[in-house]
């Protein structure tokens, strides 16, 4: 039987460090602000937003909330950013994805002062993170290194398969991987014999947006599965892109959804606003 790797405890003992931090920083007359914008009322976002609002709120970090209507213009936006970017009490500024398709979110994110950017989406914290320079991480990959080395994990030297290349995941997260010494194979949609290549992973990291996509077939025995899908079905309930099922009685540990990756990209997103105070 696999070792199911808790995401929900590890985020929560996160969460309790980050509390106790933010109360340190309080003491030396150090406060924090985190600007959440959304535009829209998408209503899956409307639930993102709400939940980042409340851990912030839990550790003792302040947030100020402005919901834009869906008509809301490229220029208003960004005119926005740049009155946040200018505040000094706001520290960090979090832009919900995704946009409206009227609005380039490419431009959005290169707007925001690459030092209040703490989703880690600004081309500046990328390049930083590529070239192994301080910078904000994107929260999700930078959660997964977390749940990896929480549960003694052992990354150095092993060969990591990622499934995905998209900026938020995919990629940062190989570069995070690289960066303790994995080895690594980055795959995609026009990747070749994916199976084959996966079933030589020591770590496969799945990230690719659909359902149940990753079974058995692909896992070598023994691996580590780490699964950052998350699909809702018509009844509400939740599955990611490893057919659980299939997998965890091969691998050697797996992450369950919901509560395996899920809960560390907001504690990471917390780590950083953490961070953005000091
Ligand atoms: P994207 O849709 O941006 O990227 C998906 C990636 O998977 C692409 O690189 C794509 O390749 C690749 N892909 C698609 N189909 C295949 C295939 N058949 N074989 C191999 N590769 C394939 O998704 P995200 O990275 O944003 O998200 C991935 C999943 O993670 C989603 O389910 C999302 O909901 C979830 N997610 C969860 C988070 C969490 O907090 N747990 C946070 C962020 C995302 P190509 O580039 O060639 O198109």
């Amino acid at each position: 039987m696999a070792y199911i790797v808790d995401g929900k405890k590890i985020s929560a003992e996160i969460k309790e460090e980050l509390k106790e931090k933010v109360t340190e920083l309080n003491k030396q007359g150090k406060e924090g602000v985190l600007a959440v914008i959304q535009v829209g009322d998408d209503p899956a976002s409307s639930v993102y937003v709400r939940n980042k609002k409340r851990a912030c709120e839990y550790i003792g970090i302040k947030s100020l909330s402005y919901e834009l209507p869906q008509e809301t213009t490229q220029e208003e936006l960004t005119a926005l950013i740049g009155q946040l970017n200018e505040k000094d009490e706001v520290k960090g500024i979090l832009v919900q994805l995704p946009l409206p398709s009227h609005i380039d979110e490419d431009e959005i994110i290169t707007s925001i002062a690459p030092s209040k950017d703490v989703d880690g989406f600004h081309p500046e914290n990328v390049g930083a993170l590529l070239i192994g320079q301080p910078g904000y991480v994107s929260c999700t990959p930078a959660g997964i290194i977390q749940l990896l080395k929480r549960s003694d994990i052992s990354i150095e030297g092993k060969h990591c398969v990622v499934v995905g290349r998209s900026n938020i995941v995919g990629k940062p997260m190989a570069v995070l991987m690289l960066r303790e010494n994995a080895t690594v194979t980055i795959t995609h949609s026009r990747t070749k014999n994916l199976q084959e290549i996966c079933k030589q992973a020591d770590i496969l990291i799945v990230a690719i947006g659909k359902r149940e996509f990753i079974d058995s077939s692909y896992v070598k025995e023994g691996a580590v599965v780490i699964d950052v899908g998350i699909h809702r079905d018509e009844n509400n309930k939740l599955s990611g892109d490893v057919d659980f099922a299939s997998v965890e009685p091969i691998c050697s540990a797996i992450t369950p959804v919901p509560g395996g990756v899920g809960p560390m990209t907001i504690a990471m997103l917390l780590h950083n606003c953490v961070e953005a105070m000091i």
